[in-house]
Formats: C-alpha cells, structure tokens, sequence
C-alpha cells in the first residue's frame, strides 16, 4: 500500500488550491483527479470580486485568466428588469479556463497531480481505493469531489428534497447582437422554480446556465430543449435573448444539487473542501469562492496543527459560511416563487440593496 502526507481527492477549484497551499509550504501533496483532461464543468461562469481576491493571494493575476469583465446584475422576472452595479466588478470565465490555470500553478508548485484515474472509495484517510486497484493511505484526506459523492464518505445530507435542485448549463457561440446586449453584466432571469444566468466568458462565448427544480424538468418530458421553449413562454426577457441564437444540441446537467448544506462537523485526518464543505445557493455566484476559501483554509490548518486541526477547521469553516448562505438561501426561496419574485425586482431598485446583499454573501475566510 502507498503512503502519503496529504491526499486530495478532486482536482476542481477546491482540491487544486489546497495542493498549491500545501505545496508551496513545502509538502508534496498528492492530488488524485479522475479527468484525464481538464474538463469545462457545468457552471455560472461567474466569479465574484471576493474569489478574485483570493486568486491575488494564490499569486495568480486575474487578468492572467482573460476572463469577461462584469460590473452589473439585471434582473428579470416576468415583465419587470432591473439593472444594479455591483460592489466591484466580478469576471465571468468556464471552468475550463479557471482549472486549467490552477492546475498549471499546482503542478509549478510541486504538487504530484494523478490525473485519469477516480477514487473508487475511501473510509477514511487510511484507506482509500482507486479505481484502478491501488490502494492508498493518507495522513490527512482532503476530499474535494465536489457535487460528486464518494462510496464510504456520502455526505449526510439528511432528508432529502421530494423536488430537489438540478443544474443544465448551454455554451452558446453568441452572436454579436447578444454579446452586445449582454455586454458587462451577469443577467439572472427568474423563472417559477429557477432562474437561468447568462454571461460572458474569456472567449466571447455565452454561458447560459439554469438551477431549476427537477419538476420542471419533468413538465419538459425531461427534454431540456422543451424545457427551453416552456420557459420562454414564462421568462420573455430569456426568449428574446436567445432568439435566432444555434444553441448546442446538447446541455450538461446535475442533478441533485444540495443547496444549503455544510458539514458542521469535524473528523480527525478528514478536511471537506469545496462544495464536499458547503453548498451555497448558485445565485449568489460565491461557490467557487467557498472552494478557494476552504482549500486555503484547510490547508493552513493542516500545517499548523496536522491531521488533528481537521475537528476545528470543520466547525470554524460552517460558521464563516453560515451567514452568506443563510442569506442567499433567503433569496433562492424569493426567487423560487414568481410573485415574490416581481416584488423583489421592485426593491432591486432601492438604492445601494443590491450591493449589501452582493457583499453579505461574500465568504471571508
Ligand atoms: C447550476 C450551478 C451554477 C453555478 N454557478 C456558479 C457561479 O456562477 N459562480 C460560482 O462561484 N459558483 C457557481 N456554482 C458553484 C460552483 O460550481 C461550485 O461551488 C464549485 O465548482 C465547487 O468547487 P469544488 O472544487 O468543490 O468541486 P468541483 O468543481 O465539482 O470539482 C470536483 C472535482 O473532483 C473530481 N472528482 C469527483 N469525484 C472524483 C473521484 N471519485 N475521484 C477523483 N476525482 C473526482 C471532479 O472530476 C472535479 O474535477 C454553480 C453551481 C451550480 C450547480
């Protein structure tokens, strides 16, 4: 059996700052991804003045990653839209561009990136097992899959939503007329049960990605392309955006996306990072900032107190995210319904709103 100090299981945003950290204190880290290639995992694509921030602290130049600048949200709902500047301007860039650069410095760092290969299970730092047989042992794990769970350590999500939340994302090669309408804002067109954002990315492309509740879905004959068609009916704005666009035949999706959730409780050798630590709403566009925030953070826990400093990092790291994520689980059930939503629209307007709530759903860690 192998034996290493630190183990990441997931190489996204959460598990790649963790070994750029590690690394660079001079630990040789062993970050284990089952994508043999960077993939462009679905997403917003919106990445928050906060995360930027932390990407300065990581040494990497934001501008290094070309993304799209964004200064303004407009909102939509029904007939009603409202446009808002945000506190500072945020970027809006794929995940393939955003991994693909963390990945880049985890490797000049010294990290020891196995990519192609998944964990197939894992009880616990001393035991893991990769799919293709080996088995491996860790001081600490530091388990980063993301919305993906992994055999032996599920998370506990409890009771589970009889319609739980899904993801569908579309990159579309946008025409002019919709880069130009789009231009630098992040729009979120709220629909009964979701919304759809749409922004653009580094290469002028759109990302156009929808939360909904999986009965909408169903309502489409579980065909994403019907379901568009429905919703244009419902959310015109998002009609008329994608009007006489090629959208791709196909759309990624997730399914059962446990909004809300953090682990509040603490296992010795076992930091959660990343969405396996908490899941804010997606609407508050701060969950790669969790990722990055949380890879930091276990991180310099782990190096200052070892395999035991995972009890404490845990619970301390539910509490820094429990006030964004209360506060965007207040705007996600707004949002949820059509009427409080068009009301909501209304207040979007009050002078300086937008940007209290923009910064209250910041992750400070
Ligand atoms: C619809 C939707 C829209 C969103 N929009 C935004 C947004 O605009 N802005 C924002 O900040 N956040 C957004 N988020 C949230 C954001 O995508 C996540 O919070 C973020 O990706 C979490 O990063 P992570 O590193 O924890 O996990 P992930 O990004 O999911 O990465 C996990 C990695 O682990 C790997 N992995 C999984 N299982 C295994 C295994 N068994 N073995 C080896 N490797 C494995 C995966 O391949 C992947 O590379 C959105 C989420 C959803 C659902």
């Amino acid at each position: 059996m192998r034996r290493t100090t630190a183990l990441i299981a997931g190489g996204g945003p959460a598990g790649l700052t963790a070994a750029i950290a590690l690394a660079r204190a001079g630990m040789e880290p062993l970050l284990i991804e089952r994508h043999a290639r960077t993939p462009d995992l679905l997403c917003g694509g919106f990445v928050s003045w906060q995360t930027l921030k932390s990407l300065e602290r990581l040494k990497i130049d934001p501008a290094r990653l070309g993304g799209h600048a964004i200064d303004r949200v407009r909102l939509f709902a029904g007939n009603r839209s409202r446009s808002a500047q945000l506190p500072h301007p945020g970027m809006g860039f794929s995940r393939r561009r955003l991994d693909s650069v963390l990945l880049e410095t985890a490797e000049a760092a010294g990290a020891d990136i196995q990519r192609g290969t998944a964990i197939s299970s894992a009880d616990g730092p001393d035991a893991i097992r990769l799919a293709d047989g080996q088995s491996l042992a860790a001081d600490a794990l530091f388990l980063a899959t993301g919305k993906y769970e992994l055999r032996g350590l599920k998370r506990p999500v409890g009771k589970q939503d009889r319609d739980p939340w899904m993801g569908l994302r579309y990159r579309i090669s946008a025409s002019a007329a919709l880069r130009d309408r789009i231009g630098g804002a992040i729009e979120l067109h709220l629909f009964r049960h979701g919304y759809a954002g749409l922004l653009l990315q580094e290469d002028g492309s759109a990302n156009l990605c929808l939360a909904l509740r999986r009965s909408r879905l169903r309502e489409a004959n579980g065909n994403p392309g019907q379901l568009l068609g429905l919703l244009g009916r419902e959310a015109p704005s998002l009609a008329a955006r994608l009007d006489g666009e090629t959208l791709p035949d196909t759309s990624d999706a997730i399914s059962r996306v446990p909004y809300g959730w953090r682990m509040r409780e603490g296992h010795r050798g076992l930091f959660r990072i990343g969405d396996q630590g908490a899941v804010i709403p997606s609407l508050a566009g701060e969950g790669i900032g969790i990722a990055l925030a949380s890879g930091e953070a276990a991180a310099r826990a782990y190096l200052a107190g070892g395999p035991a400093a995972a009890i404490a990092f845990q619970k301390n790291f539910a509490r820094t995210a429990r006030r964004p994520m209360a506060i965007a689980d207040l705007l996600k059930r707004i949002t949820d319904h059509p009427r409080l939503a068009r009301h909501a629209i209304r207040l979007a307007g009050f002078p300086g709103l937008v940007g209290l709530l923009g910064e209250a759903t910041r992750i400070r860690a």
